[in-house]
C-alpha cells in the first residue's frame, strides 16, 4: 500500500511533503521517510519507524532546506517495519534516492545478480533492489537518470509507483507507475506527485493520472513530459479535481471515522442525486442506459471485490437476483484471479473497490476483460484505475474516505448496487413500474432515515461500555442481514482488535453455538423482514445458552424486545434497503468500543486503506 509524495518548486519542500504524508497516512504507517535535495547539493535522507509524527520529531533539529524532495509512508510487505527498511532508499553511492509503492516480484533474482557485481544492501526490502539497479545501469551505461529508470523498469516484474531523485540534478524528479496509482499535480511553477490527489488538492486542481507503463519527467522550469519505457512521448491529459480541502479535514469530529459515519445522510444524498428521478418513479444509471444490450442479454453476473467491498458485493447478489432474476456469483477477487475462471461475452463482471486501486480486484478486472466479459466498476475515487480499466461503471460519490475502516463507502456501495439492481430490473421488466416507484420513494427518504438512526449514538455509546471488555462477539443475521452481520463483525475486529465472527443465523446450530456462553455477546440483526419469525427462533437458541443479546430491530418490535438484553430500534424500510439502515448502529458500536479501549480507530494496527499490493 504505502503512500508516496514528491515536490519540486519554490514552496517549502519539507512542509509540502510532510503535510502530504499525513494525508496519505491512511495507506500505511509502519515508517515514514523523506529525501531532500539541499541547495548546497547534498541529498539529505531522514527516516523513522512508525507514524509520520515520529519522522517530524526526528527532523526537528535537521537541515530541512531543499529545492525538491520525495517522501514515503510505508505499509511493509518485504522486511519488518524498521528504520533501515523505511523508504526512501539510497543507491550505493548515495547519489540517488527512491520511494516505492508496490512489490517487486523478481527482487531476489535481481538482488543476487547485483550482489555479484559488488552491491551491498542495507535493507530487507524489495524496493532497495530497484534503486541499486538504477544506479548500476546509470554508471555502466553512462546514461541519464531517465534512461536508467526506463531500463531498470524493463527488468522488473511486479507493481510499482516510484519517484526518484538525484543529487547531481536537483531540478528533476523521475516518476513512473505500473499497477500502483500515481497522480501528478501541475501548479504555477511547481509540480507535485502523490499516490492520490489528497496531498495535491490544496495547491492545484490540475492533475494528470499517470497510466501504466508511463514515466514522468518532472523538471523545475520545464513543462511536464511523459514517455513510455521505450522513450516514446505520451499524451498528457490534464483533469480538474473535484475534491475540496474541507473534505480532507475532521470538521470538529475527534476522528475521521466518526465524521464519516455522521456524514452518511449527505454522502447518500450525493450518491442518489440525479439517479432516482420523478419522485422516485424512475431510476437512471448512465452505465446501464448506455449498455442496454449487454444487460438485456446477460446470462450471469459475477461480482468481484475484497474486504468490506466484498460484503457490499454479497448484498449486491441478493439485490440483483431479487430484482433482475439474473444468477449472480460473488467472489473474493484474490481467489477469483487464480481460480481459472470461465467467462464469456454474456457475462457481466461487477468490480467493487472504494479506492479503485485494489490490486486483486484490478487483476480480476483484467482477467474478465481478456475473456470477453463486460466489466462494470463501482468505485469512489474518480479517475482511479478500476474506472479507467472497466467498460463502464458508477461512482458512489461519497467523497474521500480517510478512516481506514470503511463506513460511508460501504453504504454508498450498497446504495449504488440497489440502484443498479433496480435499473436493470426496470430495463428487463423484472420489476414492475409500481415496484420501481415504491422502491424509489424509499430511496429518496433514506438520507433522512439515516439521520434518525444516527440519533441512536448516545444509546450505543452507553451500551458500548458494558461490552468493552468482551473477548469475542458473534454477529448473526439472515437474508439481507447476513452480509450486514459479516460487515459488523469485520468493523469490530478492525478497530477494537476483539475477535468477532459474522455468521448466517441459522448456520449457528451447525457449529458456533458451541461457543456461546454468558461471556459471549451476540449482535443479532433482526429487522421486520420475511425471515423475522425464523430469526426469532435463533434468538431463542442464543438465549437458552445464556448468551447476552444486542438486537437491531424495527421500531415497534415486540417479540425480540422480550428476549434481547438490549435493543436498538431502526425505522421500517423495504427489506432490500434494511442493510443501509441496520449497518449504521454496528459502525457506531465498533467505534465506541474501540474508543473505550483507547485504540487508534483511524489507523488500526497492521491495516492500511488502499490495498494496492497482492
Ligand atoms: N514493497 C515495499 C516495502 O515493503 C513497498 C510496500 C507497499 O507499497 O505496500 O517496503
Amino acid at each position: 500500500m504505502c503512500g508516496i509524495v514528491g515536490y519540486i518548486g519554490d514552496g517549502n519542500v519539507y512542509d509540502v511533503l510532510v503535510k502530504g504524508l499525513h494525508r496519505l497516512e491512511y495507506r500505511g504507517y509502519d515508517s515514514a521517510g523523506i529525501a531532500l535535495v539541499a541547495p548546497d547539493g547534498r541529498l539529505n535522507l531522514y527516516k523513522a519507524k512508525g507514524k509520520v509524527s515520529n519522522l517530524e520529531d526526528y527532523c526537528r533539529d535537521k537541515d530541512l532546506r531543499a529545492k525538491a524532495g520525495i517522501a514515503h509512508t510505508r505499509w511493509a510487505t518485504h522486511g519488518e517495519p524498521s528504520d533501515s527498511n523505511a523508504h526512501p532508499h539510497f543507491s550505493q553511492d548515495g547519489r540517488i534516492a527512491l520511494v516505492h509503492n508496490g512489490t517487486i516480484e523478481n527482487y531476489k533474482l535481481l538482488k543476487d545478480a547485483l550482489k555479484q557485481h559488488g552491491c551491498t544492501f542495507h535493507s530487507e526490502t524489495d524496493t532497495e533492489v530497484l534503486v541499486q539497479l538504477i544506479e548500476y545501469i546509470k554508471i555502466n551505461n553512462d546514461c541519464s537518470l531517465l534512461d536508467a529508470v526506463r531500463e531498470a523498469l524493463k527488468q522488473v516484474v511486479g507493481a510499482y509507483a516510484i519517484a526518484v531523485i538525484e543529487r547531481d540534478h536537483p531540478d528533476t524528479i523521475i516518476a513512473a507507475r505500473k499497477s500502483s496509482p500515481l497522480v501528478i499535480g501541475i501548479g504555477d511553477k511547481e509540480t507535485f506527485l502523490a499516490s492520490d490527489a489528497t496531498p495535491i488538492v490544496e495547491y492545484t486542481k490540475n492533475v494528470v493520472y499517470l497510466k501504466d507503463g508511463e514515466v514522468a519527467v518532472i523538471k523545475r522550469d520545464e513543462p511536464l513530459k511523459l514517455v513510455d519505457l521505450e522513450n516514446k512521448d505520451c499524451d498528457i491529459d490534464i483533469r480538474t479535481l473535484e475534491m475540496s480541502i474541507s473534505q480532507l479535514e475532521k470538521g470538529g469530529y475527534p476522528h475521521f471515522m466518526l465524521k464519516e459515519i455522521f456524514e452518511q445522510p449527505n454522502t447518500l444524498r450525493d450518491c442518489i442525486r440525479g439517479r432516482v428521478v420523478d419522485d422516485g418513479k424512475r431510476i437512471l444509471i448512465n452505465g446501464i442506459l448506455d449498455n442496454k444490450e449487454k444487460f438485456l442479454n446477460a446470462k450471469r453476473i459475477v461480482i468481484v471485490a475484497c474486504g468490506t467491498s466484498w460484503h457490499a458485493g454479497l448484498l449486491g447478489k441478493y439485490l440483483l437476483q431479487d430484482m433482475t432474476r439474473i444468477p449472480v456469483e460473488v467472489e473474493y477477487a484474490s481467489e477469483f484471479r487464480y481460480s481459472n475462471p470461465v467467462l464469456d461475452d454474456r457475462d457481466i463482471v461487477i468490480a467493487i473497490s472504494q479506492s479503485g486501486e485494489t490490486a486483486d480486484t484490478l487483476a480480476a478486472v483484467e482477467i474478465a476483460r481478456k475473456q470477453g466479459a463486460f466489466v462494470y466498476g463501482v468505485s469512489n475515487v474518480v479517475g482511479s484505475s478500476i474506472p479507467r480499466e472497466t467498460d463502464s461503471g458508477t461512482y458512489i460519490h461519497v467523497g474521500p474516505e480517510i478512516g481506514v475502516a470503511s463506513t460511508k463507502a460501504f453504504t454508498g456501495q450498497v446504495m449504488v448496487l440497489t440502484m443498479l439492481a433496480a435499473a436493470i430490473g426496470q430495463l428487463r421488466g423484472t420489476l414492475a413500474p409500481e415496484q420501481v416507484a415504491e422502491l424509489g420513494k424509499y430511496i429518496i427518504r433514506i438520507p433522512d432515515l439515516v439521520t434518525k438512526v444516527l440519533g441512536l449514538a448516545p444509546q450505543i455509546e452507553h451500551l458500548s461500555l458494558i461490552y468493552t471488555y468482551a473477548r469475542n462477539f458473534l454477529y448473526l443475521g439472515r437474508g439481507y442481514s447476513y452480509p450486514v452481520a459479516l460487515e459488523g463483525a469485520l468493523k469490530l475486529k478492525e478497530i477494537s482488535y476483539i475477535h468477532a465472527e459474522g455468521y448466517p443465523a441459522a448456520e449457528m446450530k451447525h457449529g458456533p453455538i458451541a461457543i456461546i456462553d454468558a461471556e459471549m455477546p451476540s449482535v443479532i440483526i433482526a429487522p421486520n423482514d420475511h425471515l423475522y419469525e425464523k430469526i426469532v427462533n435463533n434468538v431463542q437458541q442464543v438465549k437458552s445458552r445464556e448468551g447476552s443479546i444486542i438486537a437491531i430491530v424495527t421500531e415497534g418490535d415486540k417479540e425480540i424486545r422480550e428476549l434481547a438484553d438490549h435493543v436498538l430500534e431502526v425505522p421500517a424500510v423495504p427489506e432490500c434497503l434494511t442493510p443501509i439502515i441496520t449497518s449504521i448502529p454496528l459502525q457506531l458500536l465498533s467505534y465506541y468500543i474501540a474508543i473505550n479501549k483507547r485504540k487508534n480507530v483511524d489507523m488500526p494496527r497492521n491495516l492500511a486503506k488502499s490495498v494496492t499490493v497482492e
